[in-house]
Order: C-alpha cells, then structure tokens, then sequence
C-alpha cells in the first residue's frame, strides 16, 4: 500500500533516506542535463534550419541558455561530488530554469504576437512532463516547478498591460497536463518511498536478532571483517569482548523457557545501555554476546568488561515475581598485527573458558 505521508524515521532510516535521495538526485540530475544538453540546441537548430530564422532568435538564444548554463554546472557538480552532495538543489534547480526558459520564450512571443505561440504552448506540455520525471518530491515540487514562473508570467503580462485572460486561455492545454503530471508525479514519489522503506525494514529484520532487538551474527560479521580490514590498513586498533551467561540453563530449567527469554532480553537491554553508542553488541548465540569496541585498547577494553559484568551481576533480574541472580563471564580480546577475525573470535572465547574455570562472574583477557 502507498503511503500518504513518510512514517516517523528511525535516525539510521532518516540517514539512509539522505543517502538514497542524495544518489537518486545525482543520477535524475545528471541525466536531466544531458537531456538538456542535447534537446535545447535540437530546438534551437530546427528553429535556424528548417522554420527560417525567427526575428526572436536573439530572445529565444537568450532563454535556452539558462537551462543550458544551469545543465552544465550540474555535469560538473555531480561529476566531481559522487556522493550526490547538493544534486537534490541543483536538480531543482534545474527543473526549475526549464521551466522558466518556456513560460520566458511562451512572453517574449506572446508579447511579439508572433505565429510562434502555437509552438511555445505545445513546449510547456513537453517541458512540464520532461520536469515530472525529474521531481523527487511529487506533486509539491512540481506545483512548485509550474506555478513560480506561470505565476510571474501572468504578472508580467498584467503589469505589462496584456489580457491574462487571454494567456490562460491559450494556456489550457498545458494547465490540464500540469494536473495529470501533478497526479503521476506524486504517484511516482510514493512508489520509490514505499520501495524504499520497504527495502529498509526487510534489512533491518535481517540484521536484527528478534528476542533482543539486538544485532544478529549474521550482521555482526561482515562488520568484524569490516574492522579489521581498516585496523590493518590504518594502523587503527579494536577489542572485542565475548560474554556468555553463568549456569543460564539453571534459569531455564527452574523457571521455564519464557523466562529464560525475559532474562536474555534485559540483559541485551542493559548492555545496550551500558555501552556507547558507538560501540556495537551483538547476540552471537544462545546466550552469547559480542561487544565489538572500535578504537579501543585491551585494558580499555577490559575497563568496559567489567562495567558490563558488575551491570548485571550488581542488579538482581525480576521475572514473574522472581528475583532472579544473574551473572556473565566475559573473555577479552584486541586486534593484532595481521590476525583475521577468526583469530581474534578464537583468542576471546579462549579467555571466555578461562574466566568460566576460574570460577565465572569474571572478566578475563587475552594476554597477547
Ligand atoms: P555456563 O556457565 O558454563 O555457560 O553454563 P550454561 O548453563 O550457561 O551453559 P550452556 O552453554 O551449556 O547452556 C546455555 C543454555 O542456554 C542452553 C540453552 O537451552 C539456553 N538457551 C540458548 N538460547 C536460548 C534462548 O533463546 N532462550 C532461552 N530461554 N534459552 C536459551
Ligand atoms: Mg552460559
Ligand atoms: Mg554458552
């Protein structure tokens, strides 16, 4: 179903949403000025060659260079900002001036009474569905787009001392495309907006894990590799932190499944709100956590690890009337020289038996 409004945004939603709109503009921009580009001076010639020299060329040069100024510093813009920074602006922009140049071109024969005008009404109905295709924004950017320069020709006209009346009339044709662009317009931008947050939940629910809300292994991965791809290359260093619940088949066995749940779901939520949100813990397994700490030495790390193991072990755990005492161990380990994630993973789940041996409710830490 298409929305009728944008749903509230999570702040990585509304940042993915910047990031999708940015390259989205960048690439309607790039295209719309190469259309630009090549249409405008077709126009121009056809004038030239085929229907003689209009007394207005002076005039009619005058407004197809604005588009065309425009086109050529959004080719240069958007090449060199690959990113898309400032395409939805200039896109805009862009629409924006193409407009003008056919309601301007529209004036300057209007005014000439020139034979040309047949000609100009049929270009703002080529125009207003030219600009649809480029409006990110629907049916708002487009009124935009039309009514700016329709409403200062209309002045113009009035000040000038013309029928309006009479432009409008001329006008219609275009007027009614301007409603059904409009409707297709906005018909179009709720598409990709649905698109889009559909695409966003689907992978949020794959990266999330569903008890804990936390992220799952299968996200939490890419990420290790991600780390330690950037440790290597810029001398950058990381710690990770794997801690795994004490006797937690104890809480299942006495107070059922359910609970169980309950436990594993407070205890995800204190270590979230524990952590900087910088740091990223993820639900490895069962009842297995992973804290991936960027930037972070082993002793700091360690400092973390026992902020974490005093966070649940200091606060008993309340489920059904149960006050339930809760500990974790918690094995320490930093990236080295050209470890892989595997070896990191390994190094931590050694220190996570040690702490369990040496008689859990403990952080331990590699000691490479
Ligand atoms: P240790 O201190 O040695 O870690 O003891 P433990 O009992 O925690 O060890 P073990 O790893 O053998 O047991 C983990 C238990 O966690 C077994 C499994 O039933 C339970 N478990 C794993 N995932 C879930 C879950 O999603 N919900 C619940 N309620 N229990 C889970
Ligand atoms: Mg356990
Ligand atoms: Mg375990």
């Amino acid at each position: 179903m298409l929305r009728t409004r944008t749903p509230e945004l999570s702040e990585p939603q509304a940042l993915a949403l910047t990031r999708y709109h940015r390259s989205l503009a960048r690439t309607l921009a790039l295209s719309a000025a190469a259309l630009v580009m090549v249409v405008i001076p077709v126009y121009q010639l056809q004038e030239l060659l085929l229907l003689g020299m209009p007394d207005l060329w002076r005039a009619h040069v005058g407004w197809r260079s604005l588009p065309m100024i425009i086109a050529v510093v959004v080719l240069a813009w958007c090449s060199w900002h690959r990113d898309g920074y400032g395409a939805p602006l200039l896109l805009r922009l862009l629409a924006l001036s193409v407009m003008a140049m056919i309601f301007g071109l529209f004036a300057v024969n209007w005014i000439a009474d020139s034979n040309d005008i047949d000609r100009m009404t049929r270009g703002v109905i080529i125009c207003t569905f030219a600009v649809t295709l480029f409006s990110l924004k629907g049916a708002r950017e487009l009124v935009v787009f039309f009514a700016a320069p329709f409403v200062v020709l209309l002045v113009f006209l009035q000040v000038s001392g013309h029928s309006v009346l009479a432009a409008i009339a001329t006008l219609f044709d275009p007027l009614m495309m301007f409603i059904i662009a409009a409707i297709a317009s906005e018909v179009l931008y709720r598409t990709w907006m649905a698109a889009f947050l559909a695409n966003q939940q689907l992978a949020e629910h794959a990266a999330t894990d569903s008890l804990t809300g936390l992220s799952n292994r299968r996200h939490i991965e890419p990420q290790l590799a991600g780390e330690t791809a950037r440790a290597r290359r810029h001398q950058a260093t990381f710690s990770v932190l794997m801690a795994d619940l004490d006797h937690f088949k104890r809480v299942n066995d006495r107070y059922g499944h359910d609970a169980g749940d309950e436990v594993l779901r407070e205890v995800a939520r204190r270590l979230r709100e524990m952590l900087r949100t910088e740091d990223r813990p993820a639900r490895w397994g069962g009842e297995e956590f992973l804290v991936l700490l960027t930037d972070t030495e082993l002793d700091q790390a360690e400092i973390v690890a026992e902020k974490l193991r005093a966070g649940i072990a200091d606060t008993p755990i309340e489920v059904n009337g149960h006050s339930i005492d809760m500990t974790i161990s918690i094995g320490v380990a930093q990236h080295q020289g050209e470890d892989d994630p595997l070896d990191l993973i390994r190094r931590a789940d050694q220190a996570l038996y040690r702490a369990k041996d040496e008689g859990r409710n403990r952080v331990c830490a590699d000691p490479r």
